[in-house]
């Protein structure tokens, strides 16, 4: 049966293609693409427990992207998960402790997003093509540090693809600032915004949505899309994960077919998630996915009350990628707990842009139990750091940690047993200032970026990421700034528009 996709915000007359969808990013009213209709599987977990993650991503895919042939899908699965990857199981389950740790840090970029970030550029130019479009895709995108990376080493050299990525200057760490202001591609430009990532987040927001910058930009055969975690052509390729983690679990005799297990997840625009929640509509079967914060916890409150409020104050933490006030893709979630009403989600998110806040009703609540929520502090978190190193030879990035103590917080107020998978977003080597705190217990470590990294090696022992070696020698090409304000005329000088 063909998937096609709506808005979350318009009544489900007006509708898409899967391809149509990738190529948009955003619906016309501002809303997020949903399923008309969520597709059904039937997940043969046995059998899937013996295939590679590429034939999971496949079997997954393929109910998302219908108006894409198996010959296309395929080859965007091939193109993405190869090896680029410097594990063969492109994202591995390991156990330490109690908890299991889904690692998705094997990618280009050692953090999550390459999974979907390496497919999203070859859906984005098989949807062209399969639209006859002749305009350059022009992919603009608000980084909390990992995403614009990861991004920019998906479509880097991607013929008839432009990518501009902003991120805030201070908001960052060294070695993410480092992988960004070095990367190649001809078709790749960097800026550094004098602001935070919701400043950059919502002025992109409302580019992509400025009717006369787009008729400006298809004057020029151009066209704006996005490549933030809202994309269907991101969001979706995330779903495969949790279906093979909770395959490999059967293969390693760890669970039997249909035991119930916990996903914890830190979150921050609500992609990584949104698609935990989407495998258990399809049937895996999870009892519940931890919504995991740092102090930034606006999504904790949420849970626990029912009112999202972003009027609060905003905290740099050593988890950059989790420090968020808005988290778009939470759009999507409160479509569902409205029980897929248009009119309420578009009111709902009026409130959001007009007070800074919204309430769920008791209703939407209950449609929404599928989620637990907590937060750690910065000492919790490095806490847990200390904990995983010192007992379990195993260390963790800062935001996985964040997962790993929430999860354990859960635990321990429920007295849930089932087994609990730690969706791990970081390789340690990332973040290797942070980790090195926690594990040293020295507050005051002023050694930073590659120097960190090193002595992070001594330490831990386990290797190096290539990517990571490769920045010792790499040279920057990329030194743009501008306010938030100015984000229109640097885009457009970039663009060569007048
Ligand atoms: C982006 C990111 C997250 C948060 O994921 P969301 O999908 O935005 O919720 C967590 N950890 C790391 C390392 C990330 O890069």
């Amino acid at each position: 049966m063909e998937t096609l996709y709506r808005s979350t915000r318009k009544t489900a007359s007006q509708t898409m293609t899967s391809s149509q969808a990738v190529l948009q990013g955003l619906t016309p009213d501002g809303g997020l693409f949903v399923p008309v209709t969520l597709p059904t599987a039937d997940f043969d977990f046995d059998d899937l427990a013996q295939q590679s993650y590429q034939t999971v991503a496949y079997e997954v895919l393929k109910l998302f992207f219908t108006d894409y042939t198996p010959a296309e899908l395929k080859a965007c699965i091939q193109a993405a998960y190869g090896d680029q990857f410097d594990d063969p199981a492109i994202a591995p389950v390991t156990k330490h402790g109690k908890q299991y740790y889904l690692e998705l840090f094997h990618g280009p970029t050692i953090a999550f997003k390459d999974l979907a970030l390496q497919i999203l550029p070859h859906l984005m130019t098989t949807a062209a093509k399969k639209n006859q479009l002749t305009a350059e895709v022009v992919i603009l995108t608000a980084t909390s540090g990992d995403t614009g990376k990861a991004a920019m080493a998906g479509f880097a050299d991607v013929d008839q693809t432009k990518i501009i990525v902003f991120y805030p200057q201070a908001g960052v760490s060294a070695i993410q600032k480092q992988q960004m202001v070095t990367q190649v591609g001809d078709n790749t430009y960097v800026v550094a915004i004098n602001g935070n990532f919701d400043d950059a987040q919502t002025k992109v927001k409302e580019l992509l949505n400025d009717p006369e910058l787009r008729d400006q930009l298809a004057t020029n055969q151009f066209q704006f899309s996005s490549a933030n975690s809202i994309n269907i052509g991101r969001l979706f390729p995330q779903v495969a994960y949790y279906v093979y983690a909770y395959a490999q679990l059967i293969k390693k005799g760890r669970i039997k077919n249909g035991d119930e297990v916990n996903f914890s997840v830190p979150t921050g625009n609500f992609g990584d998630i949104l698609a935990g929640y989407y495998a258990k509509k399809l049937g895996v079967p999870i009892h519940k996915l931890i919504c995991a914060s740092n102090r930034n916890n606006v999504l904790t409150d949420f849970f626990n009350t029912g009112l999202y409020n972003r009027q609060r104050e905003f905290f740099l933490t050593s988890s950059p990628s989790m420090d968020i006030l808005v988290s778009s893709n939470l759009e999507r979630l409160v479509f569902y707990a409205t029980g897929e009403d248009a009119m309420q989600t578009a009111s709902l998110m009026n409130d959001l842009k007009t007070t800074g806040s919204y309430q769920l009703t008791s209703t939407m609540r209950h449609a929404i139990t599928d989620f637990w929520a907590g937060f750690v502090t910065e000492k919790q978190d490095q806490h847990e750091i200390q904990h995983l190193y010192a007992h379990h030879h195993y260390t963790i990035d800062p935001h996985t940690a964040v997962a790993s103590a929430v999860a354990k917080q859960y635990q321990a107020a429920t007295k849930d047993q089932r087994p609990m998978v730690v969706v791990s977003t970081a390789s340690p080597y990332k973040f290797p200032q942070a980790v090195l705190t926690a594990i040293t217990q020295q507050p005051d470590l002023t050694i930073d970026g590659l120097a960190a990294v090193d002595q992070l090696h001594d330490l831990i022992k386990t290797p190096i990421p290539a990517t990571v070696t490769a920045l010792r020698t790499a040279p920057v090409r990329h030194d743009r700034v501008s306010d938030p304000a100015d984000m229109a005329t640097t885009i457009k000088d970039i663009l060569n528009l007048d």
